[in-house]
């Protein structure tokens, strides 16, 4: 049987990740310090004898007894306002946090997967992202937290990799969305249809012409299982490349709901990346990978969702 570690277990990403690797029949063990994740979004996994769950902080020295295939580190806040209100956490869970996950992957000989972002590219003046752009962030900028972490994560990843022979997965995951996304997580998505379904004024900043490639959450967690089990060290784009603009999700959002809240335009956070897309011609040709779902069967699934989570 297969072992796995998935840090950020009771976040979004991470408990589709644990419901996956336990519907494959491996023993998974959860870690979350539960700044940002819910034990609520693993509920129906604690029963279960194949799943164990450790309250711990990866920043901390990490033990785990036993035998591990692999190691997945989706450990972070990643929401722009969680990575403003935390931001030493924040740069500490993709450093120290990943300095000490590398050194049980390497002890335990386990594949090692980090979830990257497509903020490694900043925002953009390349259009759509490819993996063998550099980006253009600004280190100090309030985003700077999370992208120099993740970028600091890529670079502590590669290391293992090209010294210590360390098998490693890059996955630079693009905007994502689904259930168990937080209600008030700040993101364009969870704002929208909350704001909807209570009849509130629909917040979009700047003039909404910014643009955001939305991912359904099944397709990515398809398509960082495909990578995990590739052989391909290097980075890779998963997210879906149907670019709309931020006025857009908000008119569809408003559309679905069937709400009478009108949009307002409030200022555009600093550093706030003007477009977004992935190019996927790799995540296509190596992983035979692209998104199936649609925005519309998405946008359905997580509206069902959240009407049951907005008060
Ligand atoms: N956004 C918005 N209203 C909100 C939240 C976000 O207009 O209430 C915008 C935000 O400025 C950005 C886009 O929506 O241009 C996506 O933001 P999100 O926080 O979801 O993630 P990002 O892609 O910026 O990391």
């Amino acid at each position: 049987m297969k072992r796995i570690l998935i840090t950020g277990a009771a976040g979004f990403l991470g408990s589709h990740l644990c419901d996956k690797y336990i519907s494959e029949g491996y023993d998974v063990i959860g870690m979350d310090n539960l700044i940002t994740g819910s034990l609520d979004n693993i509920a129906h996994l604690m029963p279960l004898e194949h799943f164990t769950f450790y309250h711990h902080d990866v920043t901390k020295f990490v033990h785990v007894p036993g035998k591990l295939d692999y190691i997945l580190h989706f450990a972070s806040p990643a929401s722009p306002i969680d990575y403003l209100k935390m931001p030493i956490q924040t740069l500490k869970v993709g450093s120290l946090g990943t300095h000490n996950l590398l050194g049980l992957a390497k002890m335990k000989k386990a594949r090692f997967m980090i979830a990257s972002t497509s903020e490694v590219y900043g925002d953009p003046l390349v259009h759509p992202q490819t993996e063998d752009y550099w980006g253009n962030v600004n280190p100090i900028g309030p985003r700077g937290v999370y992208d120099e972490a993740k970028r600091f994560q890529e670079a502590m990843t590669m290391a293992y990799h090209t010294y210590h022979g360390l098998e490693i997965r890059i996955v630079r995951i693009f905007n994502t969305y689904g259930p168990r996304m937080r209600v008030n997580d700040g993101r364009a998505l969870p704002a929208f249809f909350s704001q909807a379904l209570r009849g509130e004024d629909i917040t979009v900043f700047g003039d909404g012409s910014q643009t955001r490639s939305f991912c359904y959450v099944a397709d990515l967690v398809d398509g960082i299982n495909k990578l995990l089990l590739s052989d391909y060290n290097l980075p890779v784009n998963i997210g879906n490349p149907t670019e709309i603009t931020i006025n857009q999700a908000a008119e569809e959002v408003l559309h679905l709901v069937g709400s009478n809240s009108k949009i307002i335009h409030m200022a555009l956070p600093k550093d706030d990346p003007k477009v977004r897309k992935p190019d996927i011609t790799k995540a296509k040709e190596l992983l035979n990978w692209k998104p199936v779902v649609g925005r519309e069967e998405g946008f359905k699934i997580t509206f069902d969702y959240f009407k049951t989570k907005v008060k």
